[in-house]
């Protein structure tokens, strides 16, 4: 980012600040506490259900988790390049308890929009007011001939849900001989964290820059353009020997036959539109659609779930907000960022609904940090705001950019340092 950029978003960003400081809803004798029941307790869900508490502490909020603790996607490439440890990424949900939320290890597997109520996989019931689902995606399986959740979870993994199908990838790259091939399969759009993949071959070219000096990583790409690209390539080309005969790195994008078709898991083989590559590891993200708890309630239009975009209230039924991945917020990308920000927006129109007020204007923000190699960081930010007319977020011109290409090494150090203190804050904004 510029810096005439960097100031112009810091001022939009204000906006939400601002937004923030409109929050101050005074408590009202409601009689018997309003009842908001969250589903799911990723980036979304927790911010939501830690805000609506600080909003109006008289609330009551249930969070549905399925799992005792949140291993976060984010940061979890640094796992596979050696500079974290799954421990380092996961969190339990204590501070969330300590503003008062009533968290529940569960499963939600129907939402009856009718009694309002959620029913859980232990055969409990849990009456709303509000809802919020934010369950994060779920898999495509099908669209790759002979890969599916068994495989990918023994021995071609997705990593794309953190825990252990990362600790699986890393186990693989560390036992791959010297001068060993990694074939990543990247996703077609639309797809949770658009830089991921790309910042994935990084992680991995930096671990074998270490220990494999000799290893290769090919991306087999659907898609001819992708995220940053344009400032991953510059990393590649100055960390990995990127467009020359000894790169680490090759990516084959769609029209040069990126497009994957089948896979033979025995021989790691994968045949793609043109030719068969054999790996040594192999990494397929497959396509992706909305969490499965979206299509039992009914929330789900094609694969994502449409919204209200000044809300984020279900366009299909009301009272059920949907945040973050499973959500249709185009052109907010899906990421953690974005599902935090959007989950504030939702807090303060819930609130202001139960205090027979309108929703504000909401602005939200957006800030995607890519580790590409040591002291080589890149990102992408952007202020959006919503246009009523025509129910889409849009970034507010001047309000955000890239990181400027050919930067210098103090600034590319400085992203990565960024990136890091980004993911203390979002992970204390939304659970502590
Ligand atoms: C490799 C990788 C790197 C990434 N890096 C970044 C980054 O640098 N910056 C960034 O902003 N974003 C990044 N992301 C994206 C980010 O992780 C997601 O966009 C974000 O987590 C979305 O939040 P969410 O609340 O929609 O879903 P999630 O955070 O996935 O949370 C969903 C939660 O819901 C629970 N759940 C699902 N269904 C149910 C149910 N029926 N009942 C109960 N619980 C349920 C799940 O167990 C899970 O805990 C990255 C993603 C990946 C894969």
């Amino acid at each position: 980012m510029t810096d005439i950029n960097r100031r112009a978003f810091i001022r939009a960003a204000g906006g939400v600040a601002a937004l923030g400081a409109t929050l101050g809803f005074p408590s009202l004798a409601l009689g018997s506490a309003r009842r908001v029941v969250v589903v799911g307790g990723g980036v979304g869900g927790s911010t939501v259900a830690k805000y609506l508490r600080k909003l109006d502490p008289t609330l009551a909020v249930t969070l549905i988790e399925t799992k005792p603790s949140y291993t976060t996607c984010f940061m979890s490439n640094e796992v596979l390049g050696g500079e974290r440890t799954l421990e380092s990424i996961t969190f339990g949900y204590d501070g969330l308890r300590r503003h008062g939320v009533d968290v529940v290890m569960d499963t939600a597997v129907g939402i009856d929009p009718v009694k309002k109520t959620v029913q859980t996989a232990s055969g409990k019931g849990f009456d709303y007011d509000a809802c919020v689902v934010s369950p994060g995606i779920d898999f495509k399986w099908g669209a790759i001939a002979g890969y599916n959740a068994e495989i990918a979870a023994n021995s071609v993994p997705h990593a794309w849900n953190a825990g252990p199908q990362t600790l699986l990838l890393r186990r693989q790259i560390e036992a791959m001989p010297e001068g060993g091939r990694v074939i990543i399969v990247a996703p077609p759009d639309p797809f949770k964290c658009p830089p991921g993949p790309y910042e994935r071959a990084s992680q991995i070219a930096l671990y074998c820059k270490h220990h494999k000096p000799r290893a290769k990583i090919i991306i087999l790409d659907a898609k001819d353009a992708f995220s940053k690209q344009g400032l991953f390539i510059e990393g590649w080309t100055k960390l990995y020997g990127y467009g020359t005969d000894n790169s680490m790195i090759q990516w084959v994008g769609g029209s040069g036959g990126g497009k994957v078709e089948s896979l033979d898991a025995a021989k790691l083989s994968i045949q793609a539109e043109i030719e068969e590559f054999k790996g040594d590891v192999v990494n397929i993200i497959p396509p992706q659609k909305a969490g499965a708890i979206a299509f039992a309630a009914d929330l789900a239009e094609g694969d994502w779930c449409p919204v209200n975009k000044r809300t984020f209230e279900s366009k299909r039924h009301k009272d059920i907000y949907v945040l973050g991945d499973a959500s249709s917020a185009a052109k907010m990308p899906k990421s953690a960022y974005a599902a935090n920000s959007q989950a504030k927006v939702a807090a303060a129109a819930i609130v202001s609904r139960f205090h027979g007020l309108e929703p504000g204007d909401p602005t939200f923000v957006n800030t995607c940090y890519s580790v590409v190699g040591e002291d080589f960081g890149i990102s992408v930010a952007a202020v959006y705001s919503h246009d009523a007319a025509t129910n889409s977020i849009e970034p507010i011109p001047n309000s955000g950019g890239i990181s400027p290409a050919k930067a210098s090494p103090e600034i590319r150090k400085r992203e990565v340092s960024y990136a890091h203190s980004w993911f203390k804050n979002v992970i204390n904004d939304m659970l502590e």
